[in-house]
């Protein structure tokens, strides 16, 4: 029997890197960056208005008082798109809109509501300020929120919906990522049966493989394979055959100690290198870490509940590091425990758990209950997994280690 942190390290070391792709940027959240992202412009690209209005010197308005107003000469108008080329001079401003460019001598703008407009003669237009503007007032200047060559996300960082904006300012109409890894599924056992069927006597529905498929096409791309019996040479041809069509292989069920559990016995026959068999852990102490033909192979107990935890905690940090993620691991915490929870002996736990802030700004974490690890109705509200250390019992209050499901 391993620790958690042993069975991490030997994963992270076999969870060798992907091939990158060229992909368009709208199809990129979720995936990971192969490439740094660099700005290709400052932003904004010029001194840029923030308010409809009017660009002003602050020596002309600097001096507007209450019930005082100062009159400036209208020679031109700075629209998005269509900047004012000329210079804004002593006693002139220019009418200007949010997102149009501040034209030079400009190192103001006073917003529409503090002025009025009036007409001349010959066609002339002008504007009365009815408030003193200060220097920089309402404008961003160039570059201020990023110039030119600067870094902008990390090779390595998952792209995320609001990163779509950056990315697309900066040109990346394409990116960059590692390629996705190809899970293969297969559920064992000669008790399950498809979810379209009607369980007889002794029967129970595959919902493993379909947990395993929706929580692994989050960050790969999952197939289920044909359920596999309990009977070693069918499973070794299925293993076999499953292995020619993916990167990592996902086995649910059989690893225990039962006559009737041969993932191992199978993995051994076909000359797969085990890499650990047992770790000290509630649930999941069976899971099984396998290569062969230069292919990981995970062979997670069959427990619902066994399976999900197990595969965040594992299967998911594989799949991740392959991706060459920075972040491969689940996000942790720390929260207040909002009941007992008793330890397991000999075996840390990560038990699913529920995390919500409470009336006083506390991040609070209630354990599922936790009959089993067969448990997985109580594991559909699920949003963490909380630590308890072996043998060792947390107290109500206590502040718990936790991790937060993605
Ligand atoms: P095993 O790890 O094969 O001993 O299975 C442990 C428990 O999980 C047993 O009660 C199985 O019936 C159940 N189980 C195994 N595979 C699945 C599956 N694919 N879907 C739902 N339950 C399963
Ligand atoms: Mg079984």
């Amino acid at each position: 029997m391993i620790p958690i942190s042993e069975a991490a390290k030997i994963i992270k070391g076999e969870s060798f890197s992907l091939e990158t792709e060229t992909i368009d940027l709208t199809d990129s959240v979720g995936r990971v960056l192969a490439e740094d992202v660099f700005a290709d412009s400052d932003l904004p690209p010029f001194d840029r208005s923030q308010m409809d209005g009017f660009a002003v010197r602050t020596t002309d308005v600097g001096e507007v008082r209450e019930n005082n107003s100062v009159k400036l000469k209208i020679i031109g108008e700075s629209v998005a798109g269509k900047g004012f080329n000329g210079e804004v001079k002593r006693d002139e401003a220019v009418r200007i809109m949010t997102g149009a460019r501040v034209p030079g001598g400009a190192d103001s703008v006073q917003k529409k509501e503090s002025a009025r407009e009036s007409g001349g003669k010959n066609g002339e237009s002008f504007v009365e300020i009815f408030e003193a503007a200060k220097f920089g007032q309402n404008i961003v200047s160039k570059g201020a929120e990023i110039e030119t060559g600067e870094k902008v996300f990390d090779k390595g960082e998952v792209i995320t919906a609001p990163m779509i904006a950056p990315l697309a300012s900066f040109g990346y109409a394409k990116v960059e990522v590692y390629k996705r890894p190809k899970v293969a599924i297969l559920a064992t056992g000669s008790e399950i049966v498809d979810i379209n069927e009607t369980p007889r006597k002794d029967q129970i529905r595959n919902s493993n493989s379909l947990t395993l498929k929706v929580f692994a096409e989050e960050i790969a791309d999952a197939e289920v394979l044909p359920i596999a019996v309990d009977e070693i040479e069918n499973l070794k041809s299925q293993i076999q055959n499953a292995l020619e069509n993916c990167d990592v292989l996902i086995i649910s069920g059989g690893v225990s100690v039962g006559d009737y559990d041969f993932t191992k016995p199978a993995l051994r026959e076909l000359g797969a290198e085990i890499l650990f068999e047992k770790i000290a852990l509630r649930p999941g102490k069976p899971t099984v870490f396998a290569k062969l033909n230069g292919k990981l192979i995970f062979g997670l107990p069959g427990n619902p509940v066994s399976v999900a935890v197990t595969f965040f905690l594992f299967v998911r940090a594989a799949l991740m590091k392959m991706q060459g993620a920075t972040d491969y691991r689940l996000k942790n915490g720390h929260a207040l425990l909002s009941q007992k929870i008793k330890g397991a002996k000999g075996r840390d736990s990560f038990l699913p758990a529920f995390v919500a802030t409470n009336e006083k700004g506390k991040l609070v974490v209630e354990s599922l209950r936790f009959g089993g690890s067969a448990n997985f109705i109580e594991f559909a509200r699920a949003n963490a997994l909380v630590f308890v250390p072996q043998d060792e019992n947390l107290e109500a209050a206590a502040i718990a280690k936790i991790l937060f499901l993605p």
